[in-house]
Formats: structure tokens, C-alpha cells, sequence
């Protein structure tokens, strides 16, 4: 992709296309045409729960043509199915991430199923991203690179905006089919003693009941990864926010700081809410263990089933509690994201997301856009049979931008609005992140060689400041540097600051973080090819930059491009 010379042969195509218009029928036509030309396809699915449902769907219409890969396969198995790929003895292969480098010959078509999804990004050694992988195939073999979500990247849509991609809008559902109806449930209203339950709003527990007496079925999540350590107002429902980073603060108990984890910003906890003046509270977290024994409590005749990743852990074990929830011998399924994407169950009528607040705490620059992204999916569960859906929306930011958009499920408008704050504080896709993460036993170690490593990227090396870790001094933006001094003008360096997880597994993580222009920055031109974050050859030189520093002993760093979670 790094030639220029080179002419992109067909651009890829992004589908954006609501949930229930119709994607996988619009993917069978493209495999189809394909295969008149006698071509092979390869179809990347996020998931492997979802590879099974695909693989019913596909195995209709292909029959012995399809090959299935997957993670689980033994080296063996895996050994004889890509001989069989590579024999071309069966030309549509479905599979995960790594399916992108099947051995098909003849290929001319790469399928990726919900193209937002972070599994598509491989976060150990080798680590690359699918969609990157899946374009400079295409391009190399002269094949089709389709990508097709009901919730675009921010990434894809921009490239898309500057033509470097193409895309197509399927606005409706299939057969006329209504969206279901979104309810957003404000949880001040129902504060301390006008809630029976401390998990369940009025509204939701009259539907819940109403879908149990009416037989259909009930889907209730709640994503509880979250830090239950953040703040929010009572009143206004505000959680406070870094002013130059704006992720979320995260409150540290032993400290009573709150503290960005991106620039390492520190303040005292505020007593009073900086909106409204109200006294501020600590949110506590709970889980689906807990809903699932509040929903035995309040309904005790109802037939329920918890899906996280602490009731999946043995083999086909998500295929079991999915196949009974089809089979109507489950009414109510809770569980976290794991839930939420793709599944098509024509009896599901009723959706409730018991806190969709809880993503939006991390403090992480993409929380708006995935929370908008798993509410909107988790919604598209609902009615997609005969019966029309509702989904209830449990909330105490009713404002919020990702739960407001969302419940208009108006994708095109969150997008308007998200981009504009990513441009405005210099992420993706505006810029390229590169988190380099520095780690040791020896806390002071750690630090010292992330500052220096930010030092030498900002061409300042042996400045001799003295800063000792978290004395509550603002780092970012305090000192004066000279800019032509840096070997990468163009790039901004922030930190060093500690890692959400600053202590994991005896280590102590800090983190110095880049951001690149990248094709969509505003002034950058544009080549021919699709590259959805930096240039490789700056990121290849700050790694052989890193390499040659002394790193003092028992210190150890890596570097992450385009990183899915600072945590
Ligand atoms: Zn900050
Ligand atoms: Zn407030």
C-alpha cells in the first residue's frame, strides 16, 4: 500500500445498513456473482458465536463450495482444511480474523462482517488489524474488499467522506418492517424509595412481566465492564471529564485524586458537583449475577439464562444456552455485549439495558461511539420476527449524545456529532494513536524511562527535570519545548501517565501516547490506497528510535498502533 505508483485496482465498499436490512442476503448475491466468475470469497465474521449462526445460513445456499475456520480448530484440523482451501476444492471460506490470509486461489471477494468490531484487531504479537489486511489483499489479487455494520468506524466513514473508499446506505428495514420503539428510562426520576428494585425501573419491570405472561421473549444487558471506581452527579448525571483529553476521570480511592489516564491531569475529588452544585456520589458496580438473581427474586416462576464470559468458558457452551433461548425454553436471557450483536431471534420482543451508562465511564476516547455502537445493536434484536419490538433504555445521562442518538437510532447524526469532537481533541480518525506502554517491577524505573522515551521523540533528551510520579503535577503542556528540535514535528506526544490498570501482575504501567496525521487529517493529501491509520514508515522509525535506546534493566515496553483499549 505504501506505493503510490501503483493504481488502486477497485475500491473498497462500505455498506451501512440499518440492523434488518438485509445485509447477509445483500452478502449471498456478492458471493454468488463471484463465484459465476469462478472466483473464490473469503467472509470475515467478528465472533466466533456468530460463525455459527452464518454458517447455517451460508451452508443453505453453498453447501459443500463452504469451508469454515475457526480459532478452536486443533493444528491438525486446521492443517487439512487449508490444504483443501489451497487445492481449490471448495471456494467460500467463512471464518474470524485470521480467515483473511486463507490460501484461496483465484480470490474476488473479501467479506467483513460488522466492520466496526474491535476482534477484527489482533492485540498480541503479530499484531494487526483484519480490515488493513483485507484491503491490500484485494487490491494485490484485483478483488472486491466489502465491508458492511449497522454502526460504520468512525475510521471507514471518514475515509469514505474523502473518497478513498465508497459506501452505500440501506436505510430500511426488509419487508417494511418497522425499527422497533426505543424507551429511555431517566433513573433520577425513580431515585431511593420510588424504585422496589435497585436494578429495574417501574417501566421495565411492567414490561418484563408483560412479555412473561404473553410468552415471548425477553433480552436484559447489562456490560458491567466498567471501573466501579468513577464519580457522578446525583442531580445531573455528570461524571467529570479531563478539559484537554476529554475522557472520563478516574477516581483513585488510596489517593481521593481524580486523574486522566490519558495526560496524567490529577484534582482533589470535588464535594459538590461542578454542574449543579449537588453533593457528589461514588457509583457502586454490580454485574449480570446480580441481575440475573434480581430477576429470580421479582419473578420467580420465570425460565432464565446468564451469558458473560464466567458462563462461557467450556466449549460449545454458547451454542447451548442460545440454541435453548431459540427453542423458547429460556425467557429471559441476560448477559453482557456478548449478547448484543447479530443474533436473529424471531420471538425476541422485549430489550432492556439495565445501566448503558457504564461503558461511557471508561475512561477512553471511543466510549461515546461504543456505546452508541452496542446500544444500537442491542436494540436491532428486538422485533425482527412478527411481532413489533421495544427496547427500554435504562439511564441516568438521558442526554448523553450516544443514548440520545440511539434511541432515534439516527447513526448518520451520532456520526456528525462524534466526528466533530474527535477533530476538535485530535483522535482517530483525525489522527493516528500509538500508545507505547512501559512496565517494570520498579516503579520508579518505569517512570523515568517513559519520560525519557518522551523526551527523545520530543528531541529533549537530558533536560535532567526531576518529577517524581504522581505528586499531583501537571505534566502535559507545562513545560516549553523547541518544536524543531523533534525528529517528528507533525506528531503530538502525551504523558508519560500511569495506565487505568497501573498495577498488573506486579508491574507498574506507564504509557506515553503519539498522535499522527493520517489520510483523513485536514492538509494531508490523499493517495490511492486505503490506509486507515498512520504512516507506516514514521511508526517503523519511532519503533527503531526505541530500539536503539539503553533501556535499563528490568524495564520492558511495547508499542501498539492503533490501540482498541488503553486500559
Ligand atoms: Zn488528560
Ligand atoms: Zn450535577
Amino acid at each position: 500500500p505504501q506505493d503510490d505508483e501503483a493504481k488502486l485496482k477497485i475500491k473498497p465498499l462500505l455498506i451501512y445498513g440499518v440492523t434488518g436490512s438485509g445485509k447477509s442476503e445483500l452478502y449471498i448475491r456478492a458471493i454468488r456473482e463471484t463465484l459465476k466468475q469462478n472466483r473464490a470469497a473469503i467472509c470475515l465474521v467478528p465472533e466466533i458465536a456468530l460463525t455459527e449462526q452464518l454458517r447455517r445460513f451460508f451452508a443453505g445456499h453453498f453447501g459443500e463450495n463452504l469451508e469454515i475456520l475457526h480459532s478452536k480448530m486443533t493444528d491438525g484440523e486446521r492443517f487439512l482444511t487449508w490444504k483443501r482451501i489451497e487445492m481449490g476444492t471448495c471456494n467460500v471460506v467463512l471464518g474470524p480474523r485470521s480467515a483473511v490470509f486463507a490460501p484461496v486461489p483465484n480470490l474476488g471477494l473479501i467479506i467483513m462482517d460488522e466492520e466496526h468490531e474491535g476482534s477484527y484487531k489482533q492485540e498480541t504479537t503479530p499484531r494487526y488489524h483484519a480490515r488493513e489486511v483485507a484491503a491490500w489483499r484485494a487490491n494485490q489479487e484485483g478483488a472486491l474488499f466489502l465491508m458492511g455494520t449497522a454502526t460504520p468506524s468512525l475510521e471507514s466513514m471518514a475515509l469514505a467522506e474523502r473518497g478513498v473508499i465508497a459506501r452505500v446506505d440501506l436505510t430500511e428495514r426488509i419487508d417494511q418492517k418497522a425499527m422497533p420503539k426505543v424507551e429511555v428510562i431517566d433513573l433520577k426520576r425513580y431515585e431511593g424509595d420510588k424504585r422496589p428494585s435497585l436494578l429495574f425501573s417501574p417501566p421495565l419491570m411492567r414490561e418484563i412481566e408483560t412479555n412473561l405472561k404473553n410468552r415471548e421473549g425477553t433480552m436484559l444487558l447489562l456490560n458491567r465492564r466498567g471501573f466501579s471506581t468513577s464519580i457522578r452527579c446525583p442531580q445531573c448525571g455528570e461524571i467529570e471529564k479531563c478539559k484537554l483529553c476529554q475522557v472520563s476521570l478516574t477516581f483513585h480511592q488510596e489517593k481521593n485524586l481524580l486523574l486522566c489516564h490519558y495526560c496524567n491531569y490529577q484534582k482533589k475529588v470535588p464535594n459538590v458537583c461542578g454542574e449543579c452544585k449537588a453533593p457528589m456520589l461514588r457509583f457502586m458496580g454490580f454485574g449480570t449475577e446480580k441481575v440475573e438473581s434480581e430477576i429470580a427474586r421479582f419473578f420467580p416462576s420465570a425460565r432464565i439464562a446468564r451469558m458473560d464470559a464466567d458462563t462461557t468458558q467450556k466449549k460449545d457452551s454458547h451454542e447451548k444456552i442460545l440454541e435453548k433461548f431459540r427453542e423458547q425454553k429460556i425467557d429471559i436471557l441476560i448477559g453482557t455485549q456478548m449478547i448484543a450483536k447479530g443474533f436473529d431471534f424471531p420471538h425476541v420482543t422485549l430489550v432492556g439495558v439495565v445501566l448503558a451508562d457504564v461503558g461511557l465511564r471508561l475512561p477512553d476516547f471511543r466510549s461515546s461511539e461504543r456505546t452508541f455502537q452496542l446500544l444500537t445493536q442491542f436494540a436491532g434484536r428486538a422485533g425482527r420476527g412478527t411481532q413489533p419490538g421495544r427496547v427500554i433504555i435504562q439511564t441516568w445521562m438521558p442526554e448523553h449524545p450516544s443514548i440520545r442518538f440511539a434511541k432515534e437510532h439516527d447513526f448518520l447524526a451520532f456520526y456528525a456529532h462524534e466526528k466533530r469532537c474527535r477533530e476538535e481533541f485530535h483522535y482517530p480518525p483525525y489522527r493516528s494513536l500509538v500508545n507505547i506502554i512501559i512496565r517494570s517491577h520498579d516503579e520508579k524505573k518505569a517512570y523515568l524511562f517513559a519520560r525519557e522515551i518522551r523526551d527523545v521523540l520530543r528531541g529533549e533528551r537530558g533536560t535532567g527535570n526531576e518529577i517524581k510520579p504522581g505528586n499531583g503535577e501537571r505534566e502535559t503542556g507545562s513545560k516549553t519545548f523547541s518544536v524543531s528540535r523533534s525528529p517528528f514535528p507533525e506528531i503530538e506526544i502525551i504523558g508519560p501517565a500511569p495506565l487505568p490498570f497501573y498495577k498488573l501482575r506486579g508491574h507498574f504501567r506507564w504509557h506515553v501516547m503519539l498522535k499522527l496525521p493520517t489520510l483523513s487529517t485536514p492538509g494531508v493529501d490523499r493517495g490511492p490506497h486505503p490506509v486507515w491509520t498512520g504512516d507506516v514508515s514514521v511508526t517503523s522509525r519511532i519503533y527503531s528510535i526505541l530500539m536503539g535506546l539503553r533501556k535499563p534493566s528490568g524495564v520492558a515496553f511495547q508499542m501498539d498502533v492503533d490501540p482498541l483499549n488503553i486500559l
